[in-house]
């Protein structure tokens, strides 16, 4: 993407709407996925986050209670009743028991939460990752697919555990309430609907409000996603170079500021418009509190109830007012929980087929790699990258891609690879559709190198060892695939051999040059002792050309038996082949060995001469 294209995206945000019960039930959608997680990540901690939210919901009822008793007891011992001292001691201690039983379960509730939200964060972050290792290639082309795993594991340890914690949240204020206006019922009934009345306007604004921010962090996901790339880039070791160099800098900070800009406009007119409901809402529940308070101390005057009973009548009622400010403010987070749970559900639900072949052999061993009249069309795109391909490839001998860039050749590598499946016509090795073959065994029988391979961040030898996954921590093996590779020579030189870390990311590590990263790529391919294909996608595009002959001399050496498919710019290397296929727009123009090719005078000769022409 070009990066000063603005991301596709409609250009205003959102109109909120009304508030509908759809809306408002989607709080709860994903509460139940989140417990579910949440229980058999660890039983016994959400037994016990459970039952400490039970006891933090009821313990402020049974201390209002207990003040409005000791007021009472005051009173009564005031107007020198003997007994009432004791009474008062008692009920002062009982208050404190229960208000340090009150504090230990909150105190408990935030320890749990913590452990809690450690595990599940490593739990939900080990299932996004095993869910990757199962997905197909066209799954990371996909942008939006990306960003749905990108989104989720960003958030993977917090998410859940704040969905599960507000949920309680909810349900422990719920009980509260409850509590509450269980109590307040013995004053007066009206004094409880006046208690529910109050808070439901807040609350439909809070929903609704909640619902708009929710729209708004969806619609501007791609603007979001284009300032987190942008800080890629600008703060990104790969990338430094070439911003400095450029001097991008300035030109990527002001895109960057452009989008904060837009962003914030939105974001603050929602603050505001959230922000001025919420104090006049609030302004009624303070006006109803008062208005409550009122009656229930004129009823103490008029001696209806006692001094006792008004203090905990109006401890009653300002309690359960914080319990649905504490509510309100539990569903306003939920919606963003849900959001993401919603994300990752979606992510861990992506369907991918299992690989069904199970042939291990073909039915004619030693035919090699046939492609027959095969096709392929990227997913989402009109033109076709391969058409009416026809080859065949013996083992033991060589075969070079020739085209130009965007011609097919990597396609038609990711095809045989089964990293792709052919949309027209078919593949056979041995015989055997490629799509009939046990994955595993497919696997073992190729190895490749492509143009942009992989430059882990380890040391040398696990490098080349993760060409073998059962021979990883091998180190005779990896001594004989350097060697093979013509790695050898460079390995020993460097300070720790084979145990070299390599990459920037970490301590002690060497960069390597262009040319030594390939031949630490290419003695990985050749670890897969057992593969009769190799593959070799521009692997010594960055060796010098003397090194990148030799190499590949030495390769068709190594592989008496098998079958080699080179692709390369270098026609000094391409004539070798024994065969060479030139592909133009996914067609194949011409295809023989070089001299048949030469012959024909077509375009292998053009572009021979061409390029012999530079040399002489
Ligand atoms: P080559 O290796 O010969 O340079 P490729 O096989 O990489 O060419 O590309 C062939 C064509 O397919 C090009 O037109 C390219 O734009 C298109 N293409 C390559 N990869 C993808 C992809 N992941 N999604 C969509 N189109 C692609």
């Amino acid at each position: 993407m070009s990066i000063a294209a603005r991301p596709r995206q409609s250009a205003a945000p959102p109109a909120p709407e009304g508030l509908t019960l759809r809306a408002f039930l989607g709080v709860f959608r994903y509460s139940r996925h989140a417990v579910r997680l949440v229980w058999t990540t660890n039983r016994k901690l959400t037994a016990v986050f459970a039952g400490l939210t039970l006891a933090a919901g009821v313990l402020p009822v049974s201390a209002a209670y207990v003040g409005g008793r000791i007021v009472d007891a005051v009173v009564a011992a005031i107007r020198a009743d003997g007994s009432a001292l004791d009474r008062v001691v008692t009920l002062v201690v009982l208050e404190g028991v229960l208000v340090a039983a009150l504090a230990a379960a909150q105190r408990g509730l935030s320890l749990a939460r913590s452990l809690l939200r450690v595990q599940l964060g490593q739990r939900v972050n080990e299932m996004i990752l095993q869910k990757a290792a199962t997905l197909e290639l066209r799954h990371f082309e996909d942008s939006e697919f990306y960003d749905k795993l990108t989104r989720a594991r960003r958030e993977a340890s917090t998410r859940p555990v704040s969905l599960v914690t507000r949920t309680f949240a909810l349900a422990q204020n719920g009980i509260s309430l409850v509590s509450f206006a269980l109590m307040l019922a013995g004053f007066s009934p009206w004094a409880v609907l006046a208690l529910l009345l109050a808070g439901v306007p807040a609350f439909i604004a809070e929903a609704k409000f909640s619902g708009d921010a929710f729209r708004l962090f969806r619609w501007r996901s791609p603007e979001t996603r284009m300032q987190a790339y942008l800080e890629t880039v600008l703060a990104r070791e790969d990338y430094a170079k070439e911003v400095k160099l450029y001097g991008l800098g300035p030109r990527l900070l002001e895109r960057y500021r452009d989008i904060y800009q837009r962003l914030y406009r939105a974001d603050r007119a929602l603050t505001l418009r959230r922000g001025a409901w919420g104090f006049l809402l609030g302004l009624v529940a303070t006006f109803t509190l008062y208005a409550a308070y009122l009656w229930i101390a004129l009823s103490a005057v008029r001696r209806v109830i006692t001094l006792g009973y008004m203090t905990m009548y109006v401890a009653a009622f300002r309690q359960g007012q914080t319990a649905v400010s504490a509510m309100l403010a539990a569903i306003g987070g939920m919606y963003e929980d849900n959001l993401y749970l919603s994300t990752l559900y979606e992510y861990l639900d992506t369907y991918v087929p299992a690989p069904p072949g199970t042939v291990v052999a073909g039915p004619r061993p030693g035919d090699g790699v046939r492609f027959e009249d095969v096709g392929f069309l990227y997913p989402g795109t009109e033109t076709p990258a391969l058409e009416h391909i026809t080859l065949h490839l013996r083992p033991g001998r060589t075969l070079a891609l020739v085209g130009e860039n965007g011609s097919g050749k990597t396609t038609l590598i990711k095809l045989l690879t089964r990293l792709y499946a052919p949309s027209s016509g078919r593949i056979l090795l041995d015989g055997a559709d490629l799509a009939e073959w046990d994955e595993q065994r497919l696997r073992e029988r190729v190895g490749v190198i492509f143009q942009d391979f992989a430059r882990y961040q380890m040391p040398v030898g696990h490098n080349i060892g993760a060409g073998d996954v059962r021979a990883f921590d091998d180190e005779a093996r990896w001594r004989a695939a350097a060697a093979q590779g013509r790695a050898s020579e460079f390995i020993e030189t460097l300070p720790e051999g084979y145990h070299t870390q390599l990459g920037k990311w970490f301590q002690d590590g060497r960069e390597l040059s262009g040319g030594q990263w390939q031949k630490v790529a290419l003695s990985r391919a050749l670890m897969r002792a057992g593969a009769d294909v190799l593959v070799l996608d521009e692997p010594t595009a960055a060796m010098d050309a003397q090194a990148e002959a030799e190499v590949f001399e030495h390769v068709r050496r190594l592989v008496r038996e098998r079958m080699v498919i080179l692709i390369s710019h270098r026609f000094s290397t391409v004539r070798m082949a024994d065969q060479i296929v030139v592909l133009e727009r996914g067609h194949i123009l011409e295809q023989g060995s070089h001299e048949e090719l030469m012959h024909a005078d077509g375009l292998y000769a053009r572009l021979f001469d061409l390029q012999a022409r530079g040399y002489r």
